[in-house]
Formats: C-alpha cells, sequence, structure tokens
C-alpha cells in the first residue's frame, strides 16, 4: 500500500527527470483533511518563470489518484521561498551523476567570508568553467562549457 505522502514523493521533476520534487525540496507537506479525508499536497515554486509547475501539479494529482486519491487538493506557497539549499544531498548527487553542475549552497551566517566558488565541471570535475549563457535546455538552468574537456553542461542556477 502506497502511502500518499510516497506517492507523490515519487513524483520526478518534469525539467531535470532524475530528481523527484521531494529531493529538489519543493515538496513541503502531504496531509489528510481530517473532516473530509481529501490529501492536500502543498509545494513551493522553484522559480516564478517555471512552465513545469502546472505539469507538477497535474503529476501530483496524476500519482495521488493511482494510489487511491483522487480528489486530492494542491497548493502553492511562496513564502518562504525556495532556494535551492533546499535540494538534498541526494539530490545534489543525482544531479551531479546526470551532467547537471548541483548549485553551491548559499552560506548564510558564521564568520565564513562567501568565496566566489566555480562551478566545476560535473564530467571532468575542472574548475576552468566558464558561462554560455544564462539560459540552458530551460529557463532555470544556465549553458556552461567546460575548458579542460571542451564539454558544455547545464548549471541549475543557484537562488
Ligand atoms: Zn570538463
Amino acid at each position: 500500500m502506497t502511502t500518499p505522502r510516497e506517492a507523490v514523493a515519487g513524483v520526478v521533476d518534469p525539467e531535470i527527470r532524475v530528481i523527484t520534487i521531494d529531493e529538489l525540496g519543493i515538496l513541503r507537506s502531504v496531509e489528510e483533511d481530517p473532516a473530509t479525508g481529501r490529501i492536500v499536497v502543498t509545494i513551493t515554486p522553484t522559480y516564478t518563470g517555471c512552465p513545469a509547475m502546472d505539469v507538477i501539479r497535474a503529476d501530483i494529482r496524476r500519482a495521488l489518484a493511482a494510489a487511491g486519491h483522487p480528489d486530492a487538493e494542491v497548493r502553492t506557497v511562496h513564502a518562504p521561498a525556495w532556494s535551492t539549499d533546499w535540494i538534498s544531498e541526494r539530490g545534489r548527487a543525482k544531479l551531479a551523476a546526470a551532467g547537471i553542475a548541483p548549485p553551491a549552497s548559499a552560506a548564510r551566517g558564521g564568520n565564513v567570508v562567501p568565496l566566489t566558488l566555480a562551478v566545476r565541471c560535473p564530467r571532468c570535475g575542472s574548475p576552468e568553467t566558464e558561462q554560455v549563457s544564462r539560459f540552458g535546455s530551460t529557463a532555470c538552468k544556465a549553458l556552461w562549457r567546460c575548458r579542460a574537456c571542451s564539454e558544455p553542461f547545464d548549471h541549475l542556477k543557484a537562488l
């Protein structure tokens, strides 16, 4: 028996198909309304310009319908805003394995002076990379190229 939470957590991001919405950190909660028994899913969009959110909402409803909850509701919450820090360690590893450079974690607070970290090539690990275009295969990603191995790759923009 698949729980509603398990069904929703298995939905993959339509643009970065290797990562689930749970690993991407946009899945906030899956709850059952005690009065109606209806499943209420709360998600936080990644980028406001991402048309993928409509696909994600439809995929969540489809996954829940398959798990026996055809009348689920998907709510969108914009605060607190999603940041790339919400991507789980497992999600970062999957992005790297797929040739998508995971965003550097934004250092917050403490005495650490934030350094401008080089975007490392996901194929050879070289920091000798350059941005080719602000927009990669989707608006959420930038296109980068590695000077060491000449491979282009998508870099998920850090927020
Ligand atoms: Zn490289």
